[in-house]
Parts: structure tokens; sequence; C-alpha cells
């Protein structure tokens, strides 16, 4: 092994310097400054090169992190770049989003009394500094393919997907109903995660290397899948899931109760400069008030920091678990901490309380009782412990459901499960429709990005198997959905 490496028993773990809590709530920008080249280098050097790398198994794609540590260690970055982006599509996105506490360094072997290597971090700079060195260039395909895919969502699935059948040749049209490319990474993650430069830049390379977006067009609206399908040879549906889950609960209509992607969208929308009345006139801008998130998850910390962000008075977060027990990142319940948002946990909303608009929520405590289906422990109301918090903004962070995609896309024969996620078979990656294929949230229900990415690249080699099969004339396996 190199000499260069195992260097975690002497050089301590250190991540980007994330800038201070004071500074970074003044504005949108991405909280960690980039690494500095030795940093990197020294960081990447902790790894101890296992011979069964647990970091990589439990990462979706099964990216080669030994490897690429090693040869940044070593300053060789062009070779680090081609061996990350051989099995990413977004290195440098999974590298500033994903939850690597739950993924790739939640299970590095040194993690236990050492601190696990910042495999995310090294991520980003590899590639962020394959851009800055002209590295990174266009898929360019090796033949050209008279074949054509339609692929229905511009998310990080659809894109995948877009960039590996377009390097396979064939002609990539990819349709979405936003007037932006990058679904939920551009409209609904903040800047402060994500700026939004960095899913541009991807676009722009995408559009180089001849994929056609068809933005403002909505399946279901502008043209049915059936009509889609007639277009093109095959089908990839990448929509992911937007219907909000809702609260039942007296004053639920009140004015300034709002939901999360509502209130994250406009947001958005304002760092891209478009003009967004629902935020100028105060319904969708949390500045000036005092805000209550409800819900545990990645979208609920997201809409916390971003209310912050926006000026509010105070910021509190209702969840009905504890800490131990909530679906999102402990490093986004860290960061929210810092600056400044008040968790209130083991409680659940009771009422909404206001004449014409919210004025605040009535509240319940709850205790953790015994574990549901899922191993969950179900949270249960404790008799008389009502509290009432102000509020003039709520937002109903409470997770999303898929749309009613049959009846949307006029194609009612499209086979979904009970949750109304769109049933794949597991084998060919196929629908019940011949040649249609999905992909991402639509079929796991929300998720994460780089799972939308493997399921992006898994589902453009399924349809690669089945358009060569087709062009030769051979039967394409059979789909049974699943
Ligand atoms: P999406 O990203 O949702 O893209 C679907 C696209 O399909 C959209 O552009 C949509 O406009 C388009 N579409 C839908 N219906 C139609 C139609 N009828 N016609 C045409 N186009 C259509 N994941 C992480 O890994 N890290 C995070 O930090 C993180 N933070 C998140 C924060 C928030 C607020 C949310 C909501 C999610 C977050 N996620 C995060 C989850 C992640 O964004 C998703 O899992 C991922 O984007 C799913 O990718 P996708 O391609 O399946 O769908
Ligand atoms: Fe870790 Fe995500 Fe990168 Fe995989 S893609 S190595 S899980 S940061
Ligand atoms: Fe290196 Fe940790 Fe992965 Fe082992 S588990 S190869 S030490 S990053």
């Amino acid at each position: 092994m190199s000499e260069r490496m195992l260097k975690f028993v002497d050089v301590s773990q250190e991540m980007p310097e994330k800038r201070h809590a004071d500074e970074r709530v003044n504005d949108f920008d991405e909280i960690y400054r980039d690494y500095a080249r030795e940093k990197a280098e020294i960081q990447s050097a902790r790894c101890s090169q296992c011979g069964i790398p647990f970091c990589q198994i439990h990462c979706p794609l099964h990216n080669n992190i030994p490897d690429w540590l090693k040869l940044t260690a070593e300053g060789r970055i062009e070779e680090a770049y081609a061996v990350s982006s051989a099995t990413n599509t977004f290195p440098e996105i999974c590298g500033r989003i994903c939850p690597q506490d739950r993924l790739c360094e939640g299970n590095c072997v040194i993690e236990k009394g050492f601190e696990s290597v910042t495999i995310g971090s090294v991520e980003k700079y590899i590639t962020d500094t394959a851009f800055d060195m002209g590295l990174v260039k266009p898929p360019a395909p090796a033949v050209e393919r008279d074949q054509s895919v339609g692929i229905i969502g511009a998310g990080p699935g659809g894109l995948a997907a877009a960039d590996m059948l377009r390097r396979r040749g064939y002609q990539t049209h990819v349709y979405d109903r936003y007037d932006r490319v990058g679904g939920l990474m551009l409209y609904g993650i903040p800047n402060f995660k994500l700026e939004k430069d960095i899913v541009q830049r991807r676009q722009k390379l995408l559009e180089d290397a001849g994929i056609t977006f068809h933005l403002d067009f909505e399946v279901g609206r502008d043209a049915s899948l059936d009509e889609l399908r007639a277009r093109h040879d095959s089908i990839l549906i990448a929509t992911g899931v937007y219907r909000a889950r809702d609260v039942a609960v007296p004053g639920v209509g009140l004015r300034n109760i709002v939901m999360a992607m509502d209130f994250l969208t406009a947001s958005n929308r304002k760092g891209l400069g478009d003009a967004v009345p629902a935020f100028d006139d105060g319904r969708l801008n949390a500045a000036g008030k005092n805000v209550v998130v409800i819900g545990g998850g990645d979208t609920a910390m997201d809409c916390v920091r971003t209310a912050v962000r926006q000026g509010a008075t105070s910021v509190k977060c209702l969840y009905r678990r504890d800490r131990a027990n909530m679906p999102g990142s402990m490093r986004e319940v860290n960061h929210a901490e810092e600056e400044g948002v008040e968790f209130i946990w083991l409680s659940g909303p009771q009422a909404f309380l206001g004449d014409g608009a919210v004025s605040g929520v009535r509240a319940q405590r709850m205790r953790l009782g015994a574990p549901d289906a899922s191993g969950r422990r179900s949270p249960e109301p404790v008799e008389d412990s009502n509290f009432t918090l102000d509020c003039d903004l709520a937002i109903k962070a409470l997770g999303f459901d898929p749309e009613d995609l049959p009846t949307l896309f006029g194609a009612p024969e499209l086979g979904v499960s009970r949750w109304g996620t769109v049933k794949a078979d597991l084998r060919t990656l196929m629908t019940n429709l011949d040649g249609v294929f999905a992909a991402g949230d639509i079929v796991r229900g929300a998720s994460l990005v780089v799972w939308a990415i493997r399921d992006g690249r898994d589902a453009a080699d399924a349809m690669h198997a089945y358009m060569q099969a087709k062009a030769e004339g051979v039967a394409a396996p059979l789909a049974v959905a699943s």
C-alpha cells in the first residue's frame, strides 16, 4: 500500500471550513468553503484502503471510494475524476447533499474513535477541481442512433438516464413541466445546501451533448402518455412525488398556513431572480414572523433554515418523535440549531388558532409507544399536556405522495401500487406498458438524489437492452410489473 495512506491515526478528521452561523444566516450561499488542495490530499490519506470497503457497499452508487481517495492523496486529480465519474453522473452534487452520515461516511470503518474519512467533501473537491481544470466534458456519443427516447422529468433520475442514453447515441428528449431543468435540485433544495449554478453547469453540458429539453411541457396537459409513446422508441417516467401530505386539525384553512414546497420554491425562484408576487406580498415570506414548521424530515430542515435566512423573528420546529427518531439528517439538525432554530420534540399540532390568519398553534406533548409495523416507535398523546406557540406563518412539511399518474397521463392502464407509486419490474425496470420504464421517487416514494441517479442509470441500461432487442427484431423481455 502507498505510504501516503492510513493517516487516520495521526491526522484528525477535518471538514472544509464551515462558515460561522452568525455569518451564514445573512445569505443563501453554501455553508462550507472549498477544501484547499493540501487539505483534500491529507484528508484523503486518512483512508485505510479497506479490503472490503463498507463505505462503498453503503453508497447507493457503489462508488469506488478507496481508489479515488488514494488518487486524490497522490494529487492525481484527472484519474480521481475519471474513477469518480465512472459510477456517478453528478459527483459534485452528491458530495454536497447526500446524507453521508447515514450512507458512506456512517459506514467508514475508522469511524469509531477516529471519525470517518470526509468522503463527501473529497468527492465534491475532485469534481469541482476537474471543472476548474476543464476536464469535465459533455457526454459524447460513440455512434449516432436513429432511435429516440422520451424522458418525463428533468430531476436527477431523468437527467442521469438522459446522460447515459445520449452517451449511447440515442436521440434524447427530456420533457418537464417546470421552466428550468433540475427538479427538486433546483426548486426544492435550498441554495445554502446546493448552489443553483452547480445544477445549471450540468444542464449546459447535457445541452451541449445534444439532449433536447422541452420545458414548460406537462405530460397530461401538453401530450398524453400515448402520444409520447408514438413519438419515441422508449419512455422513462421520472416525475418525482409532489402531492403534499396535510394535517387534519381545526383551523387548517386559516391564512398564512402554507405547504413546504410552495415556501421553498418561492424562495428558490426569488434567488434565481424570478418575479414572485406571493413572496413580495408576504404570503410566502418569513421576514418578521414567528414561524412554526411542522415535520422532522429534510424538507422541514430546509424550511426552518430558509425562514432564518429570510429574517424570521423566531423559528420553531414541531416534531412528534424525538431527536433520535427523526427522519432528517443529524447534520442538518445541528446546522439548524447553530443557526438559532428551536426544536420542540415529542409534540404534535392539535389546532391552528386565529381569526382569518393564523396567530398560534396549539400543540400537545407526545410520548413514544410500542414500535409500529415499520419498527419505529409510534407517538402517543400525553393527556392534559397542551401548550400554545405564537405563530404568524405555519409551514407544513409532512412528506409527499405521488400524484394520480394514470389519470394525469390519460393512461388508466398504467400499473401503480396502492400508494400510487409506479410499479416497475424488478429485473427489466419496465412498467406494465411495453417500452415504458420508471425511475426515482415515482417508483420508490420520496427518497434521495443519489438513489434517483442510481435508478436513472439502471433504467438507461434497461432501456438500451430493450431498444437493441427491438432494433434487432428480438422479442423484448416480458415486463411483469411487481
Ligand atoms: P424530482 O427531482 O422530483 O424531479 C421530477 C421532475 O419531473 C420535476 O422536474 C417535475 O417538474 C417533473 N414532472 C413531474 N410531473 C410531470 C409531468 N406530468 N410532465 C412533465 N414533467 C413532470 N435528497 C438528497 O439526497 N439530499 C437532500 O439534501 C435532499 N433535500 C431535499 C429537500 C427537499 C425540500 C425535498 C423536497 C427533497 C429533498 N431531497 C434530498 C430528495 C430529492 O430531492 C429527491 O429524492 C430527488 O430529487 C428525486 O429525484 P427524481 O428525479 O425522482 O424527481
Ligand atoms: Fe457518499 Fe453519496 Fe458520494 Fe456515495 S454518492 S460516496 S453516498 S456522498
Ligand atoms: Fe477508507 Fe473508510 Fe472506506 Fe475503509 S471504509 S476504504 S477507511 S473510506
